[in-house]
């Protein structure tokens, strides 16, 4: 078998570089490897169960056509100071251009015409003044909310419009090596996971594209076949959540607030993620048992709490420069003592220095939205070192939001963004071997659906 392109990963990453071919006219011949199963047969048990049954041989609300995107919030963030470091590397013009190239994409496959962030100047400036008071930055950032709803049907009008233009994709087959001679790569191995089949196919471009969930695999391939890359960053953070009252003003006036600060005493750089007004906290497990807990919200259905998660970034160097081992081992602690499920715990408590109890949680005003969040001790989990910086956030976001540091807001964890091998690319986002390009997060570039989708968009154009 042998493809002109093959792309490993069918996340948003992978799919917009095949749909930017397509629109190009491109006539090469292309296929996509994926894990999981077409958008349309995703589903979490979730929905029934309410509590998570730890999906195998993989989560569904992680593997699949579109990713970690199928089951996002569907927030495209409109601004190149959200969703990773690419800009560093192409220049923020290009990548505001690109942003709002892939936007109108977004609009075309029906992508609700309403942008968040854009009215209310006078509101928006009086919660800059708060934030500077408190000594947080806003950063000013449009959101174009799909809702995950929308968001499912818009990359499923994406799936059927590409396999209707020649595109093959081979679901539920899992990439597993790379064959390269001479500093070039020649082909993938890769196997059926249903019939244990194992396959290879060559082609002229390999491009990975394996999202966050790759980024364990990629850093072996990048061991074993000597891909230059250098360690980045770790986030170790927590998913805040409050009733919506107590967020009512930001929730309306930007719908999602991009706060970062570089807090007393250690000057780490900290900051919100991810806010979802009405939304639904929610567990997602990688593929060795990790539990992490992440949030959603859907477009129509709507819960009394608003949640968002404050991350704390940290980097190493010698003797240790292995952030994403760092990562894992905090959120195995966490999972550890929540008998493999999310921790939660009131701020109150943490500041009282006691873990939380199930019938605590049942005196308050905000309830949690993950029904199966177990109550306990983060502090006997997560490092000094960012827990301080979470624990000082919450204090300064206080002055923004008031009420947000109050006793019976609930933080969940383990939240831990696992993006931190970083792959050296050059402009065309090729990799130290030839013919092999990596992109979205799996990268280490992107950390968010608009910067994964432009970097595809990218891509396209370049292979076209
Ligand atoms: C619950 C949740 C909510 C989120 N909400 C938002 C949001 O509102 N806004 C936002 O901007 N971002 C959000 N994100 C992040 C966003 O979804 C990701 O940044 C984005 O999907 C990254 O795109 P990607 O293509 O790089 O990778 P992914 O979307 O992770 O896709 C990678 C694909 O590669 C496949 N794959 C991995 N390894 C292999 C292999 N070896 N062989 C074959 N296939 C493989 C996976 O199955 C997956 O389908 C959210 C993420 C989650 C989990």
């Amino acid at each position: 078998m042998h493809y002109d392109v093959v792309i490993v990963g069918a996340g948003p990453a992978g799919i917009f570089t095949a749909l930017e071919m397509i629109r190009k006219d491109s006539k090469k011949k292309i296929l996509i490897i994926e894990k999981g199963a077409p958008v349309d047969k995703r589903h979490c048990p979730k929905e029934e169960t309410k509590v998570c049954v730890n999906c195998k041989p993989y989560c569904h609300i992680t593997t699949g056509f579109s990713g970690a995107g199928a089951f996002s919030d569907g927030k495209l963030s409109l601004s190149y100071e959200v969703g990773g470091d690419l800009p560093e590397m192409i220049g923020k013009n290009k990548a505001q251009d690109y942003i709002d190239y892939t936007d109108k994409i977004y609009l075309e496959f029906g992508a609700d015409e309403h942008v968040e962030g854009l009215e209310n100047t006078g509101a928006i400036k009086d919660i800059r003044k708060h934030a500077i008071q408190g000594g947080l930055k806003l950063v000013d950032c449009p959101i174009r909310h799909l809702g995950t709803e929308k968001a499912q049907e818009i990359y499923f009008k994406i799936q059927e419009y590409i396999l209707e233009h020649g595109v093959e994709i081979r679901f539920h087959c899992k990439a597993k090596d790379l064959l390269i001679e001479d500093n070039k790569v020649k082909a993938v191995e890769f196997e059926d996971m249903k019939t244990k089949e194992q396959m290879t196919v060559s082609a002229d471009d390999i491009v990975i594209a394996a999202g966050r969930k790759g980024a364990d695999w990629l850093k072996s391939l990048c061991t074993k076949h000597d891909i230059n890359h250098r360690a980045g960053t770790v986030d170790i953070g927590v998913r805040v959540e409050v009733r919506n009252e107590v967020m009512e003003e930001v929730n309306n006036v930007l719908y999602e607030s991009k706060l970062i600060g570089y807090v007393e005493p250690y000057r780490d750089k900290v900051r919100t993620f991810c806010q979802n007004p009405g939304g639904f906290v929610s567990q997602e497990n990688y593929d060795n048992d990790l539990a992490v807990v992440n949030g959603h919200s859907y477009k129509e259905r709507k819960s009394n709490n608003t949640n968002l998660a404050i991350l704390s970034s940290h980097n190493f160097c010698a003797p240790f420069n292995q952030p994403i081992e760092y990562g894992k081992k905090v959120s195995e602690l966490v999972n550890m003592l929540g008998n493999g499920k999310i921790l939660v715990q009131r701020y109150g408590d943490i500041l009282n220095g006691k873990r939380t109890w199930d019938k605590e949680l049942s005196r308050s005003n905000v309830e949690p939205s993950l029904v199966d969040a177990v109550a306990g001790d983060l502090t006997a989990a997560i490092p000094y070192r960012p827990m301080t910086n979470i624990l000082n956030f919450i204090a300064a976001l206080d002055s923004v939001v008031p009420g947000f540091a109050s006793p019976e807001t609930l933080l969940y964890g383990p939240e831990v963004k696992f993006y931190s091998n970083k792959i050296i690319l050059d402009e065309h986002f090729e990799t130290s071997v030839k013919n092999l390009y990596c992109l979205g997060d799996s990268s280490g570039w992107t950390r968010g659906l608009m910067m994964a989708s432009l970097m595809g968009v990218i891509m396209g154009q370049h292979l076209s």
